[in-house]
């Protein structure tokens, strides 16, 4: 098996002061910690917002980051020019022999690289003025979607047993143009490539699913009419964890493999437990979709009901002691078992109902001994 990226070792050959000092003027504000450096952010502006810390080899920015979130290098060129880990890794210098050692890159190699820490993926926000143009985006979807244009669209999703409301709440949209390219500069990404001719950002035709989160976009997914791949996000974006904002802490939650069998059990049960979902099987927890799961009382991982499903679930509940395995009774996924007739409220409310029983004190424990 190739091994994994060695990211500290890029990181380590990175000047973070040049580097970032290429893109805005930075001032050394204090001695301590090595030296820290304040600057305008290259992403959202300001004056002083953005603060480097060389010795650490991290950058961190009040405006746009989130949480004291400090990020690295890698982190800064996946941002500042739109592109992948590998890419980034590749335009921080990065041998081909260094990336070759991990042809395939799966899922949370990078993340026990990245972040020091087993079986996370990095949280990496959008920037300001990708989630303006998102939003922005989004509407004109919205009102695409209920419009003549959008009528095939909005006929599958009918299809998919998603009522009007449901997709109004998720504020689902269309794409109607099959080759629609902004320019990569709307989306507040690098307006040109390396070899110096203009940057787009490419969205394919398709239904627009918005990752909005507390009011903020996170990502753009689009199901295109292609077999493969037949979901694909718009770049500079970042999967947290979808409908994370239904999670009430305390309460139990189910985790779905897709957008749409989230909304569809969010639509059926979405007043009994929380619903959200990592976007795919295999995308490992973040510490945002960490911390968001943890509170809950349970989490039932519905994944589809094949080996993909099960190793994606195995490894949420490895992360996650108070998750287990859920299974429809019937068909391979939520959608296909609801178009089969089943109850999707009824076996959700079932399943809570057994883990309460379980969970209740038995009267033998309760005897003194
Ligand atoms: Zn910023």
């Amino acid at each position: 098996m190739p091994g994994p990226i060695d990211a500290s070792a890029i990181k380590a050959r990175v000047d973070l002061l040049e580097l970032i000092g290429a893109d805005t003027r930075l001032k050394r504000v204090a001695l301590t910690r090595g030296g820290e450096y304040a600057g305008a952010c290259p992403f959202c502006g300001g004056r002083d917002r953005l603060r480097v810390q060389p010795a650490h080899r991290r950058w961190w920015c009040r405006g746009c980051c989130g949480g004291p979130r400090w990020q690295d290098a890698i982190g800064y060129l996946q941002r500042r020019d739109g592109v992948d880990f590998i890419e980034a890794c590749r335009r921080l210098g990065a041998s081909d022999g260094e990336l070759d050692r991990r042809q395939r890159p799966g899922p949370g190699v990078r993340a026990q690289q990245h972040t020091d820490v087993p079986h996370l993926v990095e949280d990496l926000e959008p920037t300001c003025a990708w989630r303006k143009t998102g939003l922005a985006f989004v509407e004109e979807a919205e009102e695409t979607l209920w419009s003549r244009a959008g009528q095939r669209a909005h006929a599958y999703l009918r299809g998919r047993g998603l009522e009007e409301d449901t997709l109004r709440a998720w504020r689902i949209g269309f794409q109607p143009d099959a080759n629609r390219r902004d320019p990569a500069e709307r989306w507040g990404l690098v307006a040109h490539t390396p070899a110096g001719r203009p940057a787009w950002v490419r969205i394919p035709r398709g239904i627009v699913i918005p990752w909005l989160l507390d009011g903020r976009l996170w990502q753009l997914k689009v199901r295109t009419n292609h077999v493969e791949p037949k979901y694909l996000a718009v770049s500079g974006g970042h999967p947290c964890l979808y409908a994370a904002d239904t999670l009430v802490a305390g309460e139990p939650a189910v985790l779905a493999e897709g957008e749409f069998d989230t909304m569809l059990l969010w639509q059926a049960a979405g007043d009994l437990l929380g619903t959200a979902t990592l976007g795919s099987c295999s995308r490992r927890l973040s510490r945002d979709a960490l911390e968001y799961l943890s509170g809950c009382s349970e989490v039932l991982v519905a994944y589809d009901a094949d080996s993909d499903g099960d190793r994606g679930a195995e490894q949420v509940c490895r992360v996650l002691p108070h998750a287990r395995r859920l299974r429809p009774p019937l068909g391979n996924d939520v959608s296909h078992f609801q178009q089969l007739g089943g109850g999707v409220r009824d076996w959700l409310q079932h399943e809570l109902a057994q883990a309460e029983r379980m969970s209740a004190p038995s009267p033998e424990r309760l005897q003194p001994n």
